[in-house]
Order: structure tokens, then C-alpha cells, then sequence
């Protein structure tokens, strides 16, 4: 096997042993990009010169006894993630030149780990889109098929951890930005519960529903990037104060006794694929030949989460995107001399069409007299939504169901039909509406050979019961060790 093609865990044991140094990994890693990345698109910034630099120093913490499962190890960030001196853009216009002068709390986090950054990932604009074509910058192609969309909005993650080009990625999920893309691209996405890791040094998108995760080639790795960022955090007020397991530890335990629901209203789904119908069934099954027991489900309101969601992401982003005035951040339109046209100019050639988009929607829905009407509604239904999983999971302990309705679609097919676009969240939404964990596995291929995830969705904090059933599971399939042509 070849350097860069190990996983977080291999990687972790040859340079616990010495057999191999973190700049020899980190070499590999970067030479990999410089292969490959010119055709895929993935990274907005290789940060080759600070990434070797951080390997030396991780070559040292090892020699002198310290190697904690990510250190050495050459992981890519999403490029919303606030990277001290290493330019961070949102794939926007509006930050194209910003160079943030500190580290989000997980970067430190990763940063006191040993870790190695070794870039910086492509996404949809703000993380808005789920195909990374909103991106300002550049487009990604999936690596299984480089004339179709890598999914997103953490496409440039997704398709960087599915060639190798990086370990692991950290990745933001606010309506399946992590999981959709994991699913199109082959690789193991988790949105942990809503305040399991800060979003200190995450730009903000929709502050309610947003939460950063890890992208990774299988589960066990996930579980060891989750123990590094995971915790609680003063300086984010909606940081959660409660305890983190590790969670490797339940990675073994057998499935036995476990209830895994099937919602009901899931699999009556208009424009559910007829392949990862048919994977997602297989998966269901295998899990219940491992010993677990399959219950129905109702979720009877997941029916309006797209509504809701397209509302109250909106009415989020339209507040959290003020501060983007030319003023504080960014680019400025300096052709102008007139404050209210200066702020006019720079926002209109700032931000992209979706972005525009999504910022009209939102101040509309906030507006005096229609507040009630869409933010308030929508803010109930979302009461609703929460309470469908609350009974749900009174009878069982994972609900699983489609990751997104269909493979990953070509470049171009979607991006004049925002409406489509919104409609392939179908399956991610409500996790984060209800602030619960989820996660996307790979379970299968389409016969064009483009790849299908399972999504398991947990009880609030209840990440360890997620990596467990996923865990069990692909240790029975090989889906996860297949890799793209590239
Ligand atoms: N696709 C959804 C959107 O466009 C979700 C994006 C995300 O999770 N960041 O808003």
C-alpha cells in the first residue's frame, strides 16, 4: 500500500513504531496532490511549507515518546474553519484575501494533537449547496466520476479524503454538508450532536443548525478525530458541558439488543432512487444478521423539513452574512465614494448568486409583518420535528434511512433549478433541525459505479451507539476500501 493511501489508524501505528516519519507521510500526501488535484479541484490552499514544518515538529513529540493518534497525521479543513495565517475564503469573493489572525478552537485542538494541515478544502459558497457549484472559486469533480458533482457543501473534503489527498478532513454540516458528500464520494461523514464540538472559528452560515465534523476513510477513524475536536468550549456559548467517552471504545461491542428503526415515511419518498433503495435495504439487512432488531418508525413531519429548514437557514444566513460590509473583512469595492454604494457594490460582486439568493429570503422571512408567518411557523414545525425523533427513539436507538435520494448527479444538472437542488436534502435536514447525531457509511455502488451511503441517525450526545452500529457493519463489507480510478 502506498503512504498516502493509508488510513488515520494505519498511519497512527507505523509512526508509533517508527517505520515511517510524519514528513516522509506528509511528502507523500502533498507529491498526492500535485498528481492529482489539477483534475479534481479539491484544494483552494495547499499549505506545503506549513504543513512540512508541522510534520518536522510532529517527527520531534514522537521521538521523545509522544504520539497521540493524530499526530504526524496530514488531515485537510474545510476552508470555512479559521486557520491562523493560512488564508481562509469560504470559497467567497467577499474573503477571497482573509488571513485569519487565529485558530478555530478545533484547529487548536488538532494543532495540540500533533496534527499536520495540509490545506485547505474547496465547498458551496458560506456552505450553501449541495453540490460545491455555488463555490466562488472553483468547482470539484467527484473523484469516482470527475463529470459529476462531489456533493456538498464540503465537496472539496469529501473528494480529498476519497483520493488520498489527505487522511482525514474536518468538514461543517448544517443541513448534510457532511454526510451528502461523504455518501456521493465514498467515505465515512459524521455531523456529531448539535454543541459536541465548538464552532469557535467557524464562520457562521446558520448558527442553529451548523456543526463541525470529521470526513474520514472509515469508522474507526472517525471515532479517533471526534476524541480530538470533541468538548466543551467557553468560548462558544452553545458548547455543550458534558463528558466525552472515547469513543473507540464501543467500536467492538456486538449488536445484540440493539433496536434499529426504519421511518416509515422514508421509503415513500418521490424521486428515491431505485438503487439506493435497494442498497440501503441490503445495508438494513445485514445490520439485523449482525443482531440487531428492526422496528417501524413514524416520522410524521419530516414531510415540511425542507420548508422549514429553507427558512430558517435563510433567516440565519441573512443576520450572520450583515458583517460581510467591506468594512471589517475582506474585499471592498473601492471604486466608490459613497458609503451606501461602496456596501451595495461589495456585496453584489462579493457574493454569489446563491448566496444573494438565500440573503433576500431571509431578510424577507425577518421582516416586520412576515416574521410570524415563516420564521415563527417554521420555528414550531421545528418543535414538531424534534419531538417525532424524541418518540421515536422510545423505541428504538438508531434510525436509518438514505443519505440522498440519488448517486451523485453530473456537473450543470442542477445548478438553474434551485428548488431540485433544495429537494435532494430530503434525508439530512431534520438531524440537524433536531440537533441529533448523523452519520453517512458507504453501503454499495450504482451500476455506473458511483458510490451509496447508509445514514444512521442517534440520540442527542449518543455518537459512541452510531459509531458501534457502523462499525459492526463495515466490518462485514468492503465498500469503504474501494478506491476511485484517479
Ligand atoms: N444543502 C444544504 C444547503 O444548501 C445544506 C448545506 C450545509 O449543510 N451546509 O443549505
Amino acid at each position: 500500500m502506498k503512504l498516502h493511501e493509508l488510513t488515520i489508524h494505519a498511519a497512527h501505528q507505523l509512526l508509533r513504531r517508527k517505520e515511517i516519519s510524519s514528513q516522509e507521510l506528509t511528502r507523500a500526501v502533498l507529491d498526492r496532490v500535485g498528481a492529482v488535484d489539477d483534475k479534481i479541484g479539491a484544494f483552494l490552499t495547499v499549505a506545503e511549507e506549513s504543513a512540512l514544518q508541522q510534520a518536522k515538529r510532529a517527527d520531534e513529540q514522537i521521538n521523545n515518546g509522544q504520539c497521540l493518534p493524530l499526530t504526524g497525521v496530514p488531515l485537510g479543513i474545510k476552508d470555512l474553519i479559521c486557520t491562523q495565517g493560512l488564508r481562509t475564503t469560504c470559497a467567497s469573493r467577499i474573503l477571497e484575501n482573509f488571513v485569519p489572525p487565529y485558530d478555530a478552537t478545533v484547529i487548536r485542538k488538532l494543532k495540540q494533537a500533533g496534527a499536520v494541515i495540509v490545506g485547505k478544502l474547496n465547498m458551496d459558497e458560506f456552505a450553501m449547496g449541495s453540490s460545491t457549484e455555488n463555490s466562488g472559486l472553483q468547482i470539484t469533480g467527484n473523484p469516482w466520476d470527475l463529470t459529476r458533482i462531489p456533493g456538498g457543501s464540503s465537496g472539496g473534503s469529501a473528494a480529498a479524503v476519497a483520493a488520498d489527498m489527505c487522511m482525514g478532513a474536518l468538514g461543517s454540516d448544517t443541513g448534510g454538508s457532511i454526510r451528502q458528500p461523504a455518501a456521493h464520494c465514498g467515505v465515512v461523514g459524521l455531523k456529531p450532536t448539535y454543541g459536541r464540538v465548538s464552532r469557535f472559528g467557524l464562520v457562521a452560515f446558520a448558527s442553529s443548525l451548523d456543526q463541525i465534523g470529521p470526513l474520514t476513510k472509515n469508522v474507526t477513524d472517525s471515532a479517533l478525530m471526534l476524541n480530538t475536536i470533541a468538548g466543551h468550549d467557553p468560548a462558544d456559548s452553545t458548547s455543550v458541558p458534558v463528558e466525552v467517552p472515547d469513543f473507540s471504545a464501543f467500536l467492538t461491542n456486538g449488536l445484540e439488543g440493539t433496536k434499529i428503526g426504519i421511518p416509515k415515511e422514508f421509503s415513500a419518498t418521490e424521486g428515491l432512487d431505485d438503487e439506493v433503495r435497494a442498497a440501503v435495504e441490503r445495508a438494513v439487512e445485514v445490520i439485523e444478521d449482525l443482531g440487531a432488531q428492526r422496528v417501524k418508525v413514524s416520522l410524521p413531519h419530516t414531510e415540511y423539513a425542507v420548508a422549514v429548514y429553507y427558512v430558517i437557514a435563510p433567516c440565519e444566513a441573512s443576520s450572520n452574512l450583515a458583517r460581510y460590509d467591506g468594512i471589517k473583512y475582506g474585499v471592498r469595492d473601492r471604486a466608490q465614494d459613497e458609503l451606501m454604494s461602496m456596501y451595495r457594490r461589495t456585496r453584489s460582486k462579493g457574493f454569489g448568486p446563491e448566496v444573494q439568493r438565500r440573503i433576500i429570503i431571509g431578510t424577507y422571512c425577518l421582516s416586520a409583518g412576515y416574521y410570524d408567518a415563516y420564521y415563527g411557523k417554521a420555528s414550531q414545525v421545528r418543535t414538531l420535528i424534534m419531538e417525532d425523533f424524541k418518540s421515536a427513539f422510545e423505541t428504538c436507538d438508531v434510525i436509518l434511512c438514505p443519505v440522498a435520494p440519488t448517486p451523485a448527479f453530473k456537473i450543470g444538472e442542477k445548478v438553474d433549478d434551485p428548488l431540485t437542488m433544495y429537494l435532494s436534502d430530503i434525508f439530512t435536514l431534520s438531524a440537524n433541525l433536531a440537533g441529533i447525531p448523523g452519520m453517512s457509511i458507504p453501503c454499495g455502488f450504482s451500476a455506473d459505479g458511483l458510490p451509496i451511503g447508509l445514514q444512521m441517525m442517534g440520540k442527542h450526545f449518543n455518537e459512541a451507539k452510531l459509531f458501534q452500529v457502523a462499525y459492526n457493519y463495515e466490518r462485514t463489507t468492503d465498500f469503504h476500501m474501494q478506491k476511485p480510478k484517479i
